[in-house]
């Protein structure tokens, strides 16, 4: 089903209670959202999925109107959500910078969207816990969750592309949560947006242990946000899980997912569309059969249900929806 704000904190106090991680997945398309709601329903998992502001422009076409793709992607997600009962997706606003303070604002007050994330990062820290906190007052009073962002996370991601990588200092997460009041914040800990290898980063468990502990310690305990996680392997999330870790986003992976997916269907079936070597057009016939997009997008659909059948199995999320008995 489609959990609003309220439904999702407890889906993240549940988690965090009990450290299992909450896999946020990235969508533009139905395709996708049909894939992942599916996935996240085949395993009763709870879940996340979650839209960038170019996943809304792109969602919208040509006018490339944020507030028409946030209505189109929102929509799509509650009424595929809400075929199933064995558990159930929010739906996020993934790194709104502060440009795009209205398109939250928004989201929020039409009820498109359970929970936001505000990404002021790159402001002076001062001005970042100013902005995030005008945001978790609006959000709050309609029940929407809010994420936060402590530290440069290097890499490309949407718009948004960082060359540094400033990692999370511990005392500014507490002074950050306690003075923004935000539910979860993303913290720099040596993972990178885009496509790099798990193996090649150098996660920062200690880090993530260090400002988790710190929250705890002063009664402010909240969920941190893995971005940039695509890449990680098993043993990463499940590492960074159990120190503190709540939501681990997912948008690369699923991407290659599709790409692949998709892509040896058509190195296998090519020649339903497009004659052979030495056969002209006008003895070519194709093979409708085969090029219908329902027979080739599915396999991308396919692919993405599986990744994420296999996240939360490695997350711990499998089997725990709010909504199983
Ligand atoms: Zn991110």
């Amino acid at each position: 089903m489609f959990y609003s704000g309220k439904e999702l904190k407890k889906v993240f106090d549940k988690a965090k209670k009990e450290r299992y991680g909450i896999i946020a997945s990235n969508v533009v398309f139905d395709n996708a959202i049909r894939g992942l709601v599916q996935g996240y329903e085949a395993q009763k998992s709870d879940g996340l999925l979650q839209m960038s502001a170019g996943a809304m422009k792109y969602a919208a076409g040509s006018t490339k109107n944020v507030e028409v793709g946030a209505q189109l992607i929102s929509s799509m997600t509650k009424i595929i959500a809400n075929q199933y009962k064995n558990s159930g997706v929010g739906l996020h606003i993934d790194h709104a910078t502060p440009n795009y303070f209205d398109l939250v604002v928004y989201c929020i007050e039409n009820g498109l969207v359970s929970s936001v994330m505000i990404d002021a990062s790159h402001e002076e820290f001062e001005e970042n816990i100013r902005i995030s906190a005008e945001v978790v007052k609006i959000a709050h009073k309609h029940g929407v969750l809010v994420e936060g962002e402590i530290g440069y996370i290097k890499g490309a991601e949407d718009e948004i592309v960082s060359d540094t990588q400033l990692y999370t200092k511990p005392e500014e997460a507490l002074e950050y949560v306690k003075k923004t009041n935000v539910d979860l914040f993303a913290a720099s800990v040596g993972t990178n947006h885009g496509v790099t290898k798990g193996s090649k980063v150098t996660l920062r468990i200690d880090l993530i242990k260090q400002i988790d502990d710190l929250l705890i310690k002063n009664n402010v305990e909240r969920g941190i946000v893995l971005h940039g996680a695509s890449g990680l392997t098993a043993q990463q999330q499940i590492d960074a899980i159990k120190n503190g870790v709540v939501k681990i986003n997912k948008d690369t992976r699923y991407q290659m997912e599709i790409a692949e997916a998709v892509c040896r269907y058509w190195l296998k079936e090519a020649d339903s569309i497009i004659p052979p070597n030495g056969i002209s057009d006008d003895d070519f016939q194709p093979d409708k059969k085969r090029f219908d997009p329902r027979k080739w997008i599915v396999k991308g659909e396919d692919a993405m249900q599986k990744a994420v059948e296999e996240l939360v199995q490695i997350s711990g999320s499998a089997g725990n929806s709010i909504m199983s008995k």
